[in-house]
């Protein structure tokens, strides 16, 4: 069964789906979700993107299956390394995701973190924050979307040119195959084709350095979202001579 491993349920500050909506997705598409809800720790936005894991386990503990597992979403800083860790050890995730939402300080999705700088300088800055964060997280099972920046970024061509950046993502991408920490496609920006070329030979360069698998997750937060584009990630990790995965229980499963 394919898996969905990056879903936002009510429990994250930005989506109001429930448990009761993204389960049925789940099951008409007949696919597997983890719902990875968001954490992030000293967030710029005072109060945002905490997540009350003590309710979200008492309230989704009873739908859990082998089908529907119960992950996070950490922001990973430098400066929140020990308390993501404890929460990670402390409770019983069965997958996390460890995500850069936010460089210097600034939330990646504002207009901010663009003003006054070149594309070089404001994704170099991003790889640059990605490669001391897993330097220090040896808690997280996969990094989320790679690509966050292009989402959002106030540039002319906002898509990662693997060759213009070249250095730091080698240097992400040994860091992962070192740590066994798996890259995520992230489906959510799939349906274009530039998106699509921009991450081919990022893919194939993770599986020449030594990467084998690939998690895959559309980052629904809202039911019609769950399970977009999974075709498009799975063709394209096939060209690339990856394997689709998930986790349960923190181990790594093959999606069959
Ligand atoms: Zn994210
Ligand atoms: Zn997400």
């Amino acid at each position: 069964m394919l898996f969905d491993t990056h879903i936002h349920t009510r429990y994250s500050t930005d989506s109001r789906m429930t448990i009761e909506e993204a389960s049925a997705q789940a099951r008409a598409q007949q696919i597997g979700l983890i719902l990875t809800e968001h954490l992030d720790l000293k967030f710029p936005e005072a109060d945002a993107f905490l997540l009350d894991v003590d309710s979200y386990f008492t309230d989704y503990l009873p739908w859990r299956s082998d089908t529907l597992l119960l992950g996070v979403e950490v922001g990973l800083r430098e400066d929140v390394d020990v308390e993501n860790r404890e929460c990670v050890e402390r409770y019983p995730f069965d997958y996390v995701i460890g995500s850069i939402h936010v460089v210097d300080n600034i939330d990646l999705y504002t207009e901010g973190y663009y003003r006054g700088r070149s594309k070089e300088e404001a994704y170099g800055a991003y790889f640059n924050a990605m490669i001391a964060c897993l330097r220090a997280s040896d808690y997280i099972d996969s990094l989320g979307h790679i690509d966050y920046i292009a989402r959002y970024a106030r540039v002319d061509n906002p898509e990662i040119e693997y060759e213009a950046f070249r250095e730091q993502i080698d240097g992400v991408l040994r860091l992962l195959i070192e740590r066994n920490i798996i890259l995520e496609l992230n489906t959510r920006r799939l349906e274009r084709k530039a998106a699509i070329d921009a991450l081919r030979p990022i893919l194939q360069r993770y599986r020449e350095l030594g990467g084998r698998c690939v998690t895959i997750g559309s980052d629904a937060h809202v039911p019609a979202a769950i399970g977009s584009q999974m075709a498009t990630a799975v063709a394209l990790a096939d060209a690339c001579q990856l394997r689709p995965v998930y986790f349960k229980q923190r181990r790594m499963e093959y999606c069959t």
